[in-house]
């Protein structure tokens, strides 16, 4: 709460305001007095005295905003570039496109923006209860706070309370209370608590650390920072419903539909171009005897390490996506029969050599067999070329299962006999 500059803005504007009010009143005078005197016979006079009244009263306001503007610009400069650069902020952040990576760009901003020594934004999922850290900054030579996820109820003191009052609030009015939520508070150094809100549910929370000069935040400020709250907890919802419908909680990758649509646009271009085209359907043998030895769970850590092996397996240009249960499709473009099977054959390699550990320290391996198909350029372009293709590589997965698993085999699948 800056005094002074509440003040100079207070006097400013009430100068402003009487300025405009004696310009009002001083025309209205000048006006009647001209047109009694222009246009004797007091009745038109009295509708047109009405008139311009009520012209004068509508653009009172617009005029007062474009003179206030005027003189936000001219006296107070820095203010009116930080409100700048926050709409700036805001209006930037879903070009980050996934949630974690807008979270870095908020707080290092907000750090840059703020000069403050440490910024940091934690998400609340309100199903769990669990708050985790998605990004922090700390002044150069200060530790990065460890960052464990906390564990909060929804009766918690303090998240009560920031759920209530929807606005920042200053980290001492939570500290005060018996609230789980202090520790971290003091470990991010938080000066204000920010919350954010998607779907009318606490979402998240910003932690604005102190600033590096000492300052106290001022009022507007800290009106800006519940504006940008607002917006990161629409941002960040809009960015989470979308990541819901394309990618795979468990193994982060493309969901089925996702990358069918991929599929399908990767099938459009192969025909328009006359580019080849390959896919694979890629399965975990017999993934159900990892279930059943080392439980559910390391089935879980499995499978989202061999997503990961995957996907550093793979081309740049290369598409992975979870087709189901322990499935994966992949779609290589530009690739014919020949690479595919490079590129399959190092997957296939990978994977067998992926050290496995379950929680009891026993040691395992798994393996995956990939059936291989490429687009026919013969084959008309529509709706079934994609079915035909996935039916053509799953046809070469039965096979390599059929024939000892741990293997690639591709379509057209050759007798063995
Ligand atoms: P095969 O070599 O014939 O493929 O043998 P398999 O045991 O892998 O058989 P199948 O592919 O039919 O079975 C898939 C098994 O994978 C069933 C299920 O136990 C397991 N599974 C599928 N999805 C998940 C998952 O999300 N997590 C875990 N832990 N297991 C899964
Ligand atoms: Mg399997
Ligand atoms: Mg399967």
């Amino acid at each position: 709460f800056d005094i002074q500059v509440v003040v100079r803005k207070g006097l400013m504007y009430s100068a402003l305001t009487g300025v405009l009010v004696l310009i009002f009143y001083g025309s209205l005078g000048a006006g009647s007095f001209l047109l009694t005197r222009l246009l004797p016979g007091g009745d038109s006079s009295i509708w047109l005295f009405a008139g311009t009244a009520l012209v004068l009263g509508l653009v009172f306001q617009p005029l007062r905003e474009v003179f206030q503007h005027m003189v936000d610009a001219r006296f107070f400069p820095e203010q009116r570039a930080f409100r700048q650069q926050l709409m700036d902020l805001a209006s930037q952040l879903p070009a980050h496109g996934k949630v974690p990576r807008m979270g870095r760009h908020l707080v290092a901003q907000l750090q840059e923006i703020f000069e403050l020594r440490s910024a940091a934004v934690l998400a609340l999922d309100p199903a769990t209860g669990i708050l985790s850290p998605l990004a922090a900054v700390v002044h150069a030579d200060e530790p990065i706070p460890a960052g464990d996820p906390l564990i909060i109820s929804r009766q918690d003191p303090g998240i009560e309370l920031l759920g209530k009052i929807q606005r920042p609030l200053p980290v001492e009015r939570l500290t005060a209370k018996e609230t789980r939520l202090a520790g971290l508070l003091e470990r991010y150094g938080a000066a204000l608590v920010v919350p954010f809100f998607g779907a009318k549910t606490l979402s998240g929370l910003l932690l604005v650390g102190r600033k590096r000069s000492g300052q106290q935040f001022r009022a507007e400020q800290v009106d800006m920072l519940g504006f940008l709250a607002r917006h990161v907890g629409m941002v960040f919802e809009n960015a989470r419903l979308y990541e819901s419908a394309t990618y795979d909680s468990l193994t982060g990758m493309l969901r089925r539909e996702a990358v069918f649509e991929r599929l399908a646009q990767e099938i459009r271009r192969a025909f328009r171009y006359g580019r080849p085209l390959a896919v694979g359907m890629a399965d975990m043998d017999f993934f159900k005897l990892v279930n059943d030895n080392h439980g559910h769970p390391t089935g879980d850590i499995t499978l989202k390490r061999v997503a990961q092996a995957l996907t550093g397996a793979l081309r740049g240009t290369d598409f992975v996506g979870r087709y189901g249960g322990e499935e994966f499709l992949l779609i290589l473009p530009e690739t014919d029969l020949r690479s595919a099977t490079e590129v399959a054959e190092r997957i296939r390699g990978v994977i067998e050599a992926m050290a496995c550990r379950s929680p009891d320290d026993q040691s395992f391996q798994v393996t995956i067999s990939i059936g291989l198909a490429t687009l026919s350029l013969e084959g008309g372009d529509g709706p079934d070329a994609l079915e035909r293709l996935v039916q053509q590589a799953d046809e070469a997965l039965l096979a390599a299962k059929s024939r000892g698993r741990n293997r690639i085999e591709t379509y057209p699948v050759t007798s063995t006999d």
